[in-house]
């Protein structure tokens, strides 16, 4: 079993997608194990995205990430970080392919509907980010 953190970005979270996005992981067989509705500043928003520093993107991403409430969860099933990834689609909606979330609720690169971790590592690191151990159930129970 594998975790992975999901978030709905604002733009979707502001569109009501919430329950449309959630339905697509569920179907797919992946357990939310936690969630909440949250918001990040531009502080935290920066320290999230902090890999992406030196990236062009960078200012514009975190300015947006912090512009209202995101919906933030942690996926559970077998292979859930590239599982997610593949419900998600392409960083780029346009590039997307046809049935994913970015390709359908996704409005350009930046606001794409939904983020998810790329590896163990940054899946375990990003979970901690938002949740404490005792905020996340196992999915048996
Ligand atoms: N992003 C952007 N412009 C780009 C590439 C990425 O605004 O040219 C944003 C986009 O919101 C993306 C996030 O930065 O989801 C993180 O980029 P990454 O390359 O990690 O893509 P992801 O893992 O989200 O597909
Ligand atoms: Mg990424």
């Amino acid at each position: 079993m594998e975790r992975t953190l999901s978030i709905i970005k604002p733009e979707a979270v502001a569109r009501g997608l919430i329950g449309d996005i959630l339905s697509r992981f569920e179907h797919a067989g992946l357990k939310v194990v936690a969630a909440k509705l949250t918001r990040l500043d531009k502080q935290r928003a920066e320290s999230f995205y902090d890999v992406h520093r030196e990236r062009p993107f960078f200012n514009s991403l975190t300015d947006y990430m912090s512009t209202g409430p995101i919906f933030v969860s942690v996926l559970e099933g077998d292979g859930a970080i590239a599982r997610n990834r593949e419900i998600m689609g392409a960083t780029d909606p346009a590039k997307a392919a046809p049935g994913t979330i970015r390709k359908d609720w996704g409005t350009n690169v930046e606001e794409n509907a939904a983020h998810g971790s790329d590896a163990p590592e940054t899946a375990a690191a990003e979970i901690a980010f938002f949740f404490t151990a005792d905020e996340i159930q196992s999915s048996g129970s």
